[in-house]
């Protein structure tokens, strides 16, 4: 059990912006306010940068880039260890704090603290890999060696539904290249972020490698950097709207871009199927982080033959979850994000049961402060809903039945979508065409949660271009360079 108190967790974070290692206010003193989701009450304030200050930090990162370039691979890695090391000792009061300002509950905060914290510790191994080439030219008279370097100053924008995860899956892989970054996380979880801040400065990460810049106004400070030209890369994970105008704007400038954007996922229960680790899967693919993640199962396709067992089985387990705030025990449904979040669940449950789908439990939100929806389920949801093709964000599963694999494959493939499918079937030949046919950047096969900082995360279609994690993600945040060796003879 944690030994710290809630105004403990959240006094002890800075709540500055922090540029060139310094933590500095922002340009009159302006703030903004963090709001706890389960209570409807202010937290805190922090810093609310203006684009001036956005400038000031870009201007840190960029002065910070050469000598950072030059720090041994080893020592790069030894701080995100040291980092690593450091997120663990504190996995309660970060966990506390995140639940705080987010509002999952908290032993998921505390699963998204060791799971941030892995991608320091793989990518302080990944750090001393980086590797080259020495090649003979093809006529034998010269030599081509092949070279990585850090892309350069990175811009990096991350939401607010896993705030720490989603900022040590860049920051890992920009710090193990040798890149400095602005990070601007979400104005609705700025605390996590920049209690990470704190843990890397105490880590040895050199003044100006990492600047945080909190504020309200996302674009007005972040266009500005983006067309600056001295930042060389933007990696940004939010929503598919956002990520094409931040597309647009890089082209001005051809920043590299790595985009994690929205998903669709759909989950498939085959007739031979194993239902109840299909329901166990189902659970996590749809509740985790109540249903705010991207790879949140949206649309269930279940066999004909098996879907009203599916259905029960999945309306029992939704209706034995304990709602509340997250801090409380024994709770695991916490509260959506914000008011906006409830009215967008609440409309596209209302436009499901208009088109004829029926409401098996839940579908309402519930009474007193706070963003609560209750776990829902719905059957019968026709392709025509908005949500087959929406993202809910929310806990809601919404069931349609399909009767042969082609209808079930080219229902999951009906949509520009395409981040991660989850699969249900004991058939290792099916298992292998479906896999293959579905298009996704990843699928969960017999397995409900796909997230791991060893594997490529990402996806294809409108749900991203390049990948996080795993041995390529490192490669983001690293351009090529050739050598022509010449006058050996
Ligand atoms: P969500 O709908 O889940 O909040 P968003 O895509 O709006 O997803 O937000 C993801 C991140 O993108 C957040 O950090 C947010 O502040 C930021 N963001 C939103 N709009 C812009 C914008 N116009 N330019 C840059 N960043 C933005």
């Amino acid at each position: 059990m944690s030994t710290v108190s809630e105004a403990g967790v959240v006094s002890a974070v800075n709540k500055e912006l922090f540029i060139g290692g310094k933590w500095t206010a922002a340009s009159g003193d302006a703030t903004l306010d963090v709001t706890d989701p389960a209570t409807g009450e202010v937290l805190c304030a922090v810093a609310d940068a203006s684009p001036s200050d956005g400038t000031a930090a870009l201007d840190a990162a960029v002065a910070a880039q050469a000598d950072w370039a030059e720090v041994a691979p080893r020592e790069r890695g030894e701080i995100l260890r040291r980092a690593y090391e450091k997120l663990m000792e504190r996995q309660d009061e970060l966990a506390l704090l995140m639940t705080l300002e987010m509002g999952k509950p908290l032993a998921e905060a505390k699963g998204e603290i060791a799971y941030a914290a892995e991608f320091f510790r793989w990518f302080a191994e990944e750090a001393v890999r980086i590797d080259g080439g020495y090649a003979v030219a093809p006529n034998g008279a010269g030599r081509f060696l092949v070279t990585k370097q850090p892309v350069g100053p990175c811009l990096l924008i991350t939401p607010w539904n896993f705030p720490m995860a989603m900022g040590t899956r860049k920051i890992g892989p920009a710090v193990a290249a040798g890149c400095t970054m602005v990070i601007k996380p979400a104005e609705q979880t700025p605390l996590s972020m920049l209690a990470l801040a704190g843990i890397l400065a105490e880590s040895g990460l050199p003044d100006g490698v990492l600047n945080v810049v909190t504020t309200s106004d996302a674009g007005g400070v972040m266009e500005p950097m983006i067309r600056d030209g001295r930042a060389r890369k933007l990696s940004f994970t939010g929503s598919t709207a956002v990520g094409k105008k931040l597309l647009e704007q890089c082209a001005g400038t051809v920043l590299r871009t790595s985009m994690e954007l929205g998903g669709n996922a759909p989950f498939l229960v085959f007739e031979d199927a194993d239902l109840d680790a299909a329901v166990d899967g189902a659970m996590q693919a749809k509740m985790r982080n109540i249903g705010e993640a991207c790879t949140a199962a949206n649309r269930f396709y279940v066999h004909s033959s098996v879907a009203d067992a599916f259905s029960r089985k999945l309306t029992e387990r939704m209706e034995g979850l304990a709602i509340g705030r997250g801090t409380e025990d024994g709770v695991v449904v916490g509260p959506l994000i914000d008011s906006a979040a409830i009215a967008k669940v609440s409309e596209l449950v209302a436009d499901a049961a208009q088109n004829g789908a029926k409401v098996l439990t839940g579908g309402a939100t519930v009474d007193g402060p706070g963003n609560f929806y209750q776990p829902t389920v719905l059957t019968g949801v026709p392709a025509k809903a908005r949500m087959s093709s929406e993202e809910i964000f929310g806990p809601v599963a919404p069931i349609s039945t399909f009767e042969t694999e082609q209808e079930a494959l080219a229902a999951a493939n009906d949509t520009e979508f395409g981040l991660v499918a989850y699969v249900y079937t004991q058939n290792i030949a099916r298992a292998i065409r479906v896999s293959e046919r579905l298009e996704t950047g990843m699928v969960g096969l017999n397995q409900g949660v796909v997230s791991n900082a060893a594997v490529p995360f990402g996806g294809v279609k409108q749900s991203g271009l390049g990948r996080e994690g795993g041995t390529v993600g490192i490669e983001e945040f690293l351009e090529t360079k050739y050598i022509a060796i010449g006058g050996l003879s």
